[in-house]
């Protein structure tokens, strides 16, 4: 039996996002998703996100603004206003240790994720940092996705899978690829796989600086 971890970025979305909790909630898995702060402006999307938690999903913050990747600016208050900003929207749905996932150009792990300033708003701020291992471009290939997602999976020990709980038709192939999942003998879990989270509590515990800008 391998363990799979699934996690859904960018939303909450008011089509998408319950239709996935409910196709998790069939098949009895629970997940992270790490949700653009300024979507919970909309108490609608907000809800959504108290849903999740309800059900056992944690959230996480993915930024406030989802404006670009960290390690791409060099304004001093970035990392406050998109950590920061989307943290305090978070509020009482968060995990003890805020959960933060930067946005990644198009999903590459390189030296744009951080600028220091940001890994050290992270640091000072208790934050575990979840990265990922397996981006199926669900985004790029709402229909074809499904095929790549499970060849991803064979590939690593510990699949970190991200998808996106965001209105392009993809997550329609969602309850396919859980039952996929199944056939192949990979279990879900909640836990991450250690070597994709760097950071955990504000505590370096692996590589980080191969992701922040020089
Ligand atoms: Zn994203």
């Amino acid at each position: 039996m391998k363990k799979v971890t699934l996690s859904f970025d960018n939303g909450p979305d008011p089509d998408t996002t319950p239709q996935v909790l409910d196709v998790l909630a069939r098949h009895g898995l629970r997940t992270t998703f790490f949700v653009v702060g300024e979507r919970l402006r909309d108490p609608g999307r907000r809800a959504l996100c108290a849903r999740a938690r309800a059900e056992g999903h944690r959230i996480g913050n993915h930024t406030y603004g989802h404006i670009m990747p960290l390690g791409m600016s060099a304004n001093p208050d970035l990392p406050a206003w998109e950590i920061g900003k989307a943290q305090d929207l978070i509020g009482t749905l968060s995990e003890p240790a805020p959960l933060f996932r930067p946005s990644g150009a198009l999903g590459a792990l390189n030296d744009t994720l951080f600028s220091r300033r940001a890994l050290d708003y992270l640091v000072a701020g208790g934050y575990t940092c979840v990265l990922w291992n397996a981006v199926p471009r669900d985004w790029d290939d709402p229909r074809g996705w499904v095929g790549r997602a499970l060849d991803l999976c064979e590939r690593q020990s510990w699949p970190l899978v991200v998808l996106h709980d965001i209105d392009t038709g993809a997550m329609d192939s969602l309850d396919r690829f859980l039952d996929e999942l199944a056939q192949r003998d990979m279990t879900v879990v909640q836990e991450f796989p250690p070597d994709c989270v760097p950071i955990v509590g504000g505590r370096i515990v692996g590589p980080v600086e191969r992701y922040v800008a020089a």
